[in-house]
């Protein structure tokens, strides 16, 4: 990977980017993401923001490497704590967990007054994120989910608006698997989830040895009713 020759799935992230934006790359680790979109577009500009000292020493090498200082301006500190309200049009944090992405868009939500577009690409438990956008009023526009190397990525594209009528039926399922991608149900959404069966099929085997409390039963329950939404999708015909 490198500015030019992106993972695919930082091309599909990069795909949801204007033109015309000034972006925020959080967990922007060799600004790699950034770089490619100032150089696919003379409109754009960016912010990489880097929480570690490593990470934030090669996003600052790479951009002057590629001759982009001038547009991209490297910050180090935690989440959206290197931007300003109103200073960038698109955010993007890719490569991390759901309930991290969930808690830097938390923690940093004062921040985001003015920005109009979140590309979040989460490596697992992207339902956190979809739980937080739509308590915060963020309308989820687009879903992906796609494999690459062996490994299973969702990217969630929203923007401010409300979702009440995209969840007024079936809103855990959705919340746990994505609207969108359970309705198109395509290969790498199946791969996902019938592994994500077999790993909650084995826990409950374990929890049933274990000491019989409430919160063993909870858990219990909560697999119990996440396998049965799962398969039931699973059984749905291909469209
Ligand atoms: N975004 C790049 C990508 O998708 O290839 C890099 C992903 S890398 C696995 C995650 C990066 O996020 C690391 O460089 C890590 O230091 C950074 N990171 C983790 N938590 C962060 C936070 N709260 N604020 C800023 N950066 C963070």
């Amino acid at each position: 990977m490198n500015e030019r020759q992106l993972s695919e799935r930082l091309v599909r992230v990069a795909n949801y980017v204007p033109n015309k934006a000034k972006v925020a790359d959080i967990g922007s680790d060799h600004a790699y993401l950034p770089c490619y979109l100032c150089l696919q577009s003379d409109m754009r500009e960016a912010i990489a923001g880097e929480v570690n000292e490593g990470p934030y020493q090669s996003a600052l090498a790479q951009v002057k490497k590629v001759g982009l200082a001038d547009r991209i301006s490297v910050r180090k500190g935690n989440g959206l704590e290197v931007i300003e309200a109103h200073e960038v049009d698109v955010i993007t944090i890719a490569g991390m967990g759901g309930s991290l992405i969930a808690s830097i868009l938390e923690d940093g939500k004062e921040k985001l007054t003015g920005v109009s577009r979140l590309i979040l690409q989460p490596n697992v438990s992207a339902q956190d994120i979809r739980k937080w956008l739509y308590k915060h009023e963020w309308t989820l526009l687009f879903e992906e989910i796609l494999e690459e190397d062996e490994k299973i990525y969702e990217i969630l594209v929203a923007e401010k608006g409300n979702d009440e009528e995209l969840y007024n039926e079936d809103k855990d399922r959705k919340l746990l698997l994505g609207p969108y991608l359970m309705k198109e149900r395509n290969q790498a959404f199946r791969k996902k989830w019938k592994y994500e069966l077999d790993n909650w099929k084995r826990i409950l085997k374990q929890l049933e040895q274990a000491q019989k409390n409430q919160e063993r039963d909870n858990k219990q329950k909560e697999i119990e009713s996440n396998i049965q939404m799962v398969e039931e999708v699973l059984s749905w015909e291909k469209l």
